[in-house]
């Protein structure tokens, strides 16, 4: 069962996701230094890449940021119901079904085109209030956003409108977490072409933003009047091959418990399929999580997680709700000690980034991956809580 988000379960679970509100401020105060005089828009959508969405944003609030950035309109909702004041902006794109929920909820919406302007217009005019716009450029990254060439239009229709209030115009990068500039470069010149509309017009210049992570650590000429950080805000660099320009931290630990341990003789296979079998006697241990919880399947013999400060390898298939490690031969390995997935344990760590590469995929989606089914439970900040289970990610 997946847990429903509305229904809060009474009980605790050996695996949880444990996320250190400090180290999110500490991360957070390290972006603020480094991109100053430009401010803060921090990005919490996927549930604040898996560390709960409201716990995050009422955090990340509670800095000063010049407001908070999701994904879409429902995660802004969510914000506002759970009292989250400060300005959003919703990213994605826009349905104009939803205008009307926009409006209500005080949310800023993109705009990617012409045609939405009409729909704003109507929608606003008929509710006798303003829209907030944030307009999109396309400079390369080939998904939201006007095209450049059609970013007068848009810009023109967008001043002309009664109830649509331009706040910002934004873009996004393709590859600024690459070692190779080339593309960044190309799309911040771009962009600048595209706001120069302003200055030839003797127009005040809207808010302009544009930096994700990437480009907060390689390209200080991107950060405009707001960065856009996500990844980097939760303490983890978008991969390993460019420089750590800005010193950050991994807040979450993603933890379970032995819940078995057992001899498994040579030649005894283990999980669906028999994919391992120990040419060795030996134990295996089962952890009680799974693909259930996010722990990709991909990772069926190919991760490993700690267990007493060592490294001990993932054995056979993962399946939805268990996978098994061998422990070895002559192993200290007992029933109830703490497994770490992703996290520290004594000497050891194991990054997002790590089991990413062991999954095939990149650190976002294993963060964002980990299901509403664990737990996450919050150290740290203004008061200490645990939530033990009670606060679904979403
Ligand atoms: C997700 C997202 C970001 C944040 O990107 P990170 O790489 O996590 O810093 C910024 N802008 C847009 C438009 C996004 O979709």
């Amino acid at each position: 069962m997946i847990l429903d988000p509305t229904v809060a379960p009474r009980v605790s679970r050996p695996t949880h996701v444990e996320i250190d509100l400090d180290q999110l401020t500490a991360n957070y105060r390290a972006v603020e230094a480094a991109v100053a005089p430009a401010r803060m828009l921090p990005v919490v959508k996927a549930g604040a890449y898996g560390h709960g969405l409201v716990e995050v944003a009422r955090l990340f609030e509670s800095c000063g940021p010049a407001g908070l950035a999701v994904a879409f309109l429902e995660e802004g909702a969510v914000l506002r119901e759970a009292g989250i004041v400060c300005p959003i902006l919703v990213m994605g794109g826009l349905d104009t079904s939803q205008i009307p929920d926009f409006l209500h909820f005080n949310l800023a919406m993109t705009v990617s085109s012409i045609q939405a302007v009409g729909p704003i217009e109507e929608a606003a005019g008929r509710l006798g209030t303003v829209a907030r716009v944030h307009a999109k450029v396309d400079t390369g990254m080939g998904r939201m956003g006007v095209r450049p060439e059609g970013a007068t239009e848009l810009l023109d229709a967008l001043l002309r409108s009664r109830h649509a209030e331009l706040e910002a115009v934004y873009s996004h990068f393709a590859t600024a977490d690459e070692p190779d500039p080339a593309q960044t470069l190309d799309q911040i010149a771009t962009y600048r072409g595209v706001v120069s509309y302003f200055g030839e017009r003797d127009l005040p210049t809207p808010t302009l933003h544009l930096a994700n992570s990437g480009a907060v650590l390689q390209h200080p000429d991107s950060y405009f009047h707001l960065v856009r950080p996500g990844l980097m805000l939760y303490g983890v660099y978008p991969t390993d091959a460019i420089p750590r320009t800005v010193g950050i931290r991994p807040a979450l630990t993603w933890r379970s418990r032995v819940v078995l341990s057992k001899r498994q003789p040579a030649g005894s296979p283990v999980s669906y399929g028999a994919t391992w079998t120990p040419d060795h006697d030996t134990r295996i241990v089962v952890v009680p999580m799974g693909y259930g919880d996010g722990f990709p399947r991909l990772l069926s013999n190919r991760a490993e997680v700690l267990i007493r400060g060592r490294r001990h390898p993932v054995v056979g298939r993962v399946c939805m709700d268990q996978f098994m490690v061998e422990a070895g031969p002559e192993t200290d390995v007992r029933v109830g000690d703490d497994v770490v997935i992703i996290g520290t344990q004594g000497e050891e760590t194991i990054t997002a980034n790590e089991v990413a590469a062991w999954a095939r995929t990149i650190p976002y989606e294993v963060l964002t991956g980990i299901t509403s089914r664990v737990p996450r439970r919050y150290r740290g900040g203004a008061e200490q809580h645990d939530l033990g289970g009670k606060t679904p990610p979403e």
